[in-house]
């Protein structure tokens, strides 16, 4: 007999067709989730607007996505790094098992057969093997981070930690399902799905008392949780602390690609002038006065903190947190709050507005290229626009507006002021 892929080979017979109804529900809550998700966004115009185009897009995709540079660099990076691959590498398998069964056997042809399905075998093995090492590294950090984390990270936490043991499940009861089958049903070319072999060897070792008479039911009630776990993550994804599975990949992809010192400009002067309408928005306000793209980019957000862990202004103390002000601004997205005014609500407070030095860390720092900068400033230029500065800040604009620096010197001692910038130990 040819080796090939036994799928729906100990579920009674229908589950087939089955399946595919019991999913229609959870396919809905998906697709529902993600078009209220992506509806404001105008993905496509964003792409294609961003630099480089297509082109630019998929190059940093490759690099901060599949690559994943900023996660590999840090060393406690690995269980993503497990759990990315490992995910990736399931979800490709199971999307060809399905176009191997409902595609190509109708047709009489057979992708998953012979010495492709062996090798199949053994690598869908290998890569289930780096996922559940992956999420069992992701789950001891979360339980270490969870006495770690403030009121206002608990929720996320909740939802990684049910997320993380949800992959978990799916992970360990694939082995189990593979060695369940083998067990059953032995075949010669068994060992090339080396892990499921070990589990269907264990089992047999142990001769679990009643695997001939009850192990065909209990395969189908295994399956069928497999199934129900795995529709209810895909259903959850929008809806969850899991959409940045979807947002960080595309928000990679639409990202501006500015250098990170770069800051946004409200607006071109010189189109300004030429077009000779001078009403023109320096400032935010309200959601709905960022761009798209920055709109999008919150929803990328997974509050992992290591703008935070960066960021000068909160490790002097201020009251600025990126994190808090990144996740403040999506939390009001998802409910659909974009018109309110963030400053006059006290939502985004001045001092932590005014506690950033643009230094930009936090957008070095991100791993999915989210820029917390950019929420920061246009809401500062909107409160000089406003007049809401103290008298420090209205001398401090004063100076740098007559004198082009910050203490108001006279052009005659520039010279001497960069002397003694350039020499450090003149400075008191
Ligand atoms: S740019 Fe602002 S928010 Fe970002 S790290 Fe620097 S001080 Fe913090
Ligand atoms: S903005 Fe980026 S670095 Fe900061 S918490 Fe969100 S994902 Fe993490």
């Amino acid at each position: 007999m040819d080796p090939s892929r036994p799928t729906f080979g100990l579920v009674p017979q229908g589950t087939d067709v089955l399946i595919y109804l019991v999913f229609a529900p959870f396919a809905v809550a998906f697709l529902a989730g993600l078009y209220l998700r992506l509806r404001a966004s105008g993905l496509a115009r964003l792409v294609a607007a961003g630099p480089g185009g297509l082109g630019g897009g998929l190059r940093r995709l490759l690099v901060f996505g599949l690559m994943q540079r900023r996660v590999a660099g840090r060393p406690r990076g690995w269980p993503h790094i497990g759990i990315f691959y490992g995910f990736a590498a399931l979800l490709a398998g199971t999307t060809v098992v399905a176009i191997d069964w409902d595609l190509l056997r109708p047709l009489g042809f057979r992708l998953l057969a012979g010495a492709r399905y062996l090798w199949f075998e053994a690598l869908l093995d290998a890569l289930g093997l780096v996922f559940v090492a992956g999420l069992l590294g992701a789950l001891a950090w979360r339980l270490v981070r969870w006495r770690r984390a403030g009121p206002d990270q608990r929720r996320m936490q909740w939802q990684f930690l049910l997320l993380v043991l949800g992959l978990l499940y799916l992970g360990i009861t694939g082995f189990v399902l593979e060695g369940l089958r083998l067990a059953l049903h032995p075949v010669p070319w068994g060992g090339w799905s080396f892990a499921g072999f070990r589990v269907a060897q264990a089992l047999q070792s142990l001769q679990a008392p009643g695997l001939p008479g009850h192990g065909p039911a209990l395969y189908v009630v295994l399956w069928w949780t497999h199934a129900v776990v795995a529709f209810t993550l895909i259903a959850a994804l929008p809806w969850s602390a899991f959409l940045h599975s979807l947002a960080g990949p595309l928000n990679i992809l639409v990202h501006p690609g500015r250098p990170k010192l770069a800051l946004d400009a409200p607006f071109d002067l010189r189109e300004v002038e030429a077009s000779g309408n001078f009403d023109v928005k320096a400032g935010a306000a309200a959601l709905a006065d960022l761009g798209a793209a920055q709109r999008f980019a919150l929803l990328a957000c997974t509050n992992c903190g290591r703008c935070d862990e960066v960021c000068p202004a909160l490790a002097s103390g201020t009251a600025l947190s990126p994190r808090r002000l990144v996740q403040g601004l999506r939390a009001s997205l998802l409910a659909g709050d974009v018109k309110t005014d963030l400053l006059a609500c006290g939502a985004l407070p001045a001092a932590a507005l005014w506690g950033c030095t643009t230094c930009a860390a936090c957008v070095e720092a991100c791993p999915v290229l989210i820029r917390p900068v950019d929420y920061i400033v246009p809401f500062r230029r909107e409160l000089v626009t406003r007049q809401q500065l103290d008298k420090r800040q209205i001398e401090f604009l004063g100076n740098l507006g007559r004198s082009l620096n910050p203490y108001g010197l006279p052009a005659t001692q520039r010279a001497r002021l960069a002397a003694e910038l350039a020499s450090p130990q003149e400075v008191p």
